[in-house]
């Protein structure tokens, strides 16, 4: 699968459209998700044409990896969520419900969360 330069948060990325940014440095980039499934809902994104955690483990320098994962520890203690707890989803490819092919990580958190999977 080849990288689609003209999905949603490669826009975003590129300030083609608009987002409620929550944080951003050279490597990443982090805002409030458009239909939030908890009262918070974050998504952080790599700075690069990175597909999925798959994608980007293999082919990212090992400085962005680094950056991009304190971001997401960053964006939590932003949000002041991390003491009361949160939870981190990466979807990758179609079993994952992946509706964007640009990797991003869910931040959700700001009430008990339940089980797991659905
Ligand atoms: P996925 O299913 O790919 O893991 O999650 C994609 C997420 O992106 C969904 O939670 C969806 O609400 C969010 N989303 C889709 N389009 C936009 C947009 O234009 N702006 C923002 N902020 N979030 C979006």
């Amino acid at each position: 699968m080849t990288y689609d330069p003209e999905n949603i948060f490669a826009k975003i990325l590129r300030g083609e459209i608009p987002c409620n940014k929550i944080y951003e440095d050279e490597f990443s980039l982090a805002f409030h998700d458009i239909n939030p499934q908890a009262p918070v809902h974050a998504l952080v994104i790599p700075k690069g044409e990175y597909i999925s955690m798959a994608d980007f483990t293999r082919n990212a320098p090992a400085e962005l990896i680094a950056g991009f994962m304190r971001a997401v520890g960053k964006v939590a203690d932003d949000l002041g969520v991390t003491d009361a707890g949160y939870r981190t989803i990466a979807n990758a490819g179609p079993n994952s419900h992946q509706e964007v092919p640009h990797l991003h990580i869910h931040i959700l958190a700001g009430r008990p969360l339940g089980p797991m999977l659905d």
